[in-house]
């Protein structure tokens, strides 16, 4: 087969599809106003923005006003951690919050950092299948002192989804802020915060095909006076995050998520059937082969594969897919060029050896059949080489 790009990394990032282009086009050319200024530029530059969070609110099934416009999904998951868990210890309602062990960087980091504060995390643990048990937020909640939670929607690396819903009833008996990062769930799963029970939900535009650097911040009416914002300036965005908004952006990242909550049925499908397919091959032409997380179809991403490969000790496999022109990921794009084992096959239960040699194949709009016939042509190859190789340095 002739050589071929594909790319399978649609976890990393999707690319900007032509119809949010354009619909960032006249923001870029025309309504360039200061959204924050009185004369009609910036009027007209604040109705396309408020138009937009119209368009967010409607998907997420919320009031515009408890949208905030920010960055992407670093930044919500900051502030979720450090607004919430800093207001609560100024206020002296609590130090502690609890988070999963498989949480993205973001949170984890976040995390850590508030502990020169005072603030104790506890890092639940996520079984073999890649869930974390709505029993065990229970049983972490120190009455009194737990301020918050935040569990992701679906993981960035194995896509497993987690019991959102379940979580919230417990939360909500508490009076717990309840978080989650929404980031790799946007385009494929209902981000609807009334059937989910969160308070506080971050999502980030280039995840569903819109801009890099955009993102959603969702906050529950009544949840605002528990967050001390950690952006001081201007009165933007209900003085909740300073800065002048990047309306191209924002106008774009609202095409993109309308587009994607439009499409998200047939895409869940269309997806589906090409990771099924691809999957069931490696299977076929690859022994040793271990799919990190369950395969239960209501619980994982659609479009997601992550598999560990027996007897391979080294990075080398995402390099010699790149060789042949396929664009896969060993886990979140962060962790590209540390050589680490991943936390979240670590976080499952995989010993350090399945956490070294991990594939993650992240499909998406684009993808093809021929895309899954290169790869299933081209990769039983690389896996051999890769065997061959830790052999010899054992
Ligand atoms: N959370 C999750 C689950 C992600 O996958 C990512 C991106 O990889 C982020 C947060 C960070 O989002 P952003 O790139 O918008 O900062």
């Amino acid at each position: 087969m002739q050589k071929r790009t594909v790319y399978l990394d649609h976890a990393a990032t999707t690319p900007v599809d032509p119809a949010v282009v354009e619909a960032m086009l006249p923001a870029f050319k025309e309504t360039w106003g200061n959204p924050s200024s009185l004369y009609e530029q910036g009027r007209n530059a604040n109705a396309l923005m408020e138009t937009a969070r119209e368009q967010v609110a409607k998907v997420l099934n919320c009031r515009p006003g408890e949208i905030i416009f920010n960055s992407g999904g670093t930044e919500g998951d900051n502030l979720a951690l450090k607004g919430v868990a800093l207001q609560a210890k100024l206020k002296g309602q609590g130090n502690h919050i609890i988070t999963s062990a498989f949480e993205h960087h973001a949170v984890l980091h976040a995390a850590e950092y508030l502990e020169r504060f005072g603030i104790e995390t506890t890092f639940l643990p996520v079984s073999r299948d890649g869930l974390v048990d709505p029993e065990e937020v229970r049983r972490a909640i120190r009455p009194g002192q737990t301020v918050l939670v935040s569990i992701m929607y679906a993981n960035n690396e194995i896509g497993t989804i987690q019991p959102l819903a379940e979580i919230s009833k417990i939360t909500r008996e508490h009076g717990i802020v309840f978080h989650t990062d929404a980031v790799q769930a946007a385009g494929n799963l209902s981000l609807d915060v009334q059937a989910l029970g969160v308070d506080l939900l971050s999502l980030s535009a280039h995840k569903f095909y819109g801009p890099k650097g955009a993102g959603i911040f969702y906050v529950r009416s009544g949840t605002e006076k528990r967050i001390l914002w950690q952006q001081q300036g201007g009165s933007q965005e209900k003085k909740r995050r300073a800065g002048t908004e990047n309306v191209p952006y924002i106008a774009g990242m609202a095409k993109a998520l309308t587009l994607a909550e439009a499409n998200r049925p047939e895409y869940w499908e269309k997806v589906r059937v090409l990771r099924d397919r691809l999957l069931a091959g490696i299977r076929e032409r690859i022994p040793g082969v271990i799919l990190n997380g369950t395969y239960a179809a209501d619980k994982r991403l659609s479009n997601n594969i992550n598999l560990s490969f027996e007897g391979i000790l080294e990075e080398g496999i995402l390099q010699s897919l790149d060789l042949q022109g396929i664009a896969a990921s060993n886990g979140s794009a962060c962790n590209v060029g540390a050589i680490e084992p991943s936390h979240v096959i670590a976080a499952i239960g995989g010993g350090a050896d399945l956490a070294m040699g991990t594939l993650r194949l992240t499909l998406g709009k684009s993808t093809a059949d021929a895309d899954v016939d290169y790869v299933l042509e081209k990769l039983p190859g690389v896996v051999e080489r890769m065997r061959a190789l830790s052999e010899l340095v054992v």
